[in-house]
């Protein structure tokens, strides 16, 4: 979680395209990856060695355009929201990634998942209400051994709190049972991590 002093150590982000689209994210109230999150996410695709990545949930564009600038994978990443998926195209395309990523506009709840191909690892960063049924949908196109990794577990520190508002009690209980859930998936080993928002990270076992 934000900590002042690793934030003084660990090197900031300097690579001017992703900079200035945190920025942009910044300005505009698109929730992307921490950070540190992404730090930890291009981590674990280097040690794996990860090749194919599916992505749930675009926004603009960040987390993929990152991956993509950070190693040679490829990845397919799916957007429902119009808007954000035209943005995401754009930076995508300005940037000359369009043979790495692939923006596919859809309701990943509606995609026919068999026609996506394989992954290695399988990031799941769409409505946080839905990380069961994305898990559960998903987990059969993920490779022998592969990885899924879960955005949002701690939901800004919320996750453990008492709010007042109903729809945010709401969603913080479906991530709540997202969190205990995950965590007994027996083909899966999983931690969840108080990196960035809390991320999970689950392995499959075979
Ligand atoms: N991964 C991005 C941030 C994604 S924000 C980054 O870190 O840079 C979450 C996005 O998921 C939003 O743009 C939202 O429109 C999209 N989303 C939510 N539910 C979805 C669904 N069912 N199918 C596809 N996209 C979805
Ligand atoms: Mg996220």
């Amino acid at each position: 979680m934000a900590n002042d002093y690793l934030n003084k150590i660990n090197k900031k982000e300097t690579n001017k395209i992703l900079v200035s689209l945190r920025l942009f994210a910044l300005k505009n109230n698109v929730p992307i990856i921490t950070l540190e999150g992404m730090n930890f996410l291009n981590q674990i695709i280097k040690i794996n060695n990860v090749k194919n990545i599916l992505e749930i949930g675009t926004a603009i564009g960040y987390s993929s355009i990152n991956m993509a600038l950070n190693s040679n994978v490829n990845i397919v990443t799916i957007e429902r929201d119009e808007e954000m998926y035209k943005l995401a195209q754009k930076n995508i395309n300005e940037n000359s990634l369009q043979s790495q990523i692939s923006v596919v506009y859809e309701d990943a709840l509606k995609t026919n998942e068999l026609q996506l191909g394989e992954f290695d690892l399988i990031f799941i960063d769409a409505a946080k209400a839905q990380s069961i049924n994305f898990f559960n949908k998903f987990k059969s196109i993920l490779t022998k051994k592969g990885i899924i990794i879960t955005d949002n577990l701690l939901f800004h520190g919320l996750i453990d709190t008492e709010v007042k508002s109903r729809d945010l009690k709401q969603l913080l209980r479906k991530i709540d049972n997202f969190n205990k859930f995950v965590v007994e998936q027996d083909d899966f080993d999983t931690y969840i991590y108080e990196i960035g928002d809390g991320m999970s990270l689950s392995i499959k076992k075979v």
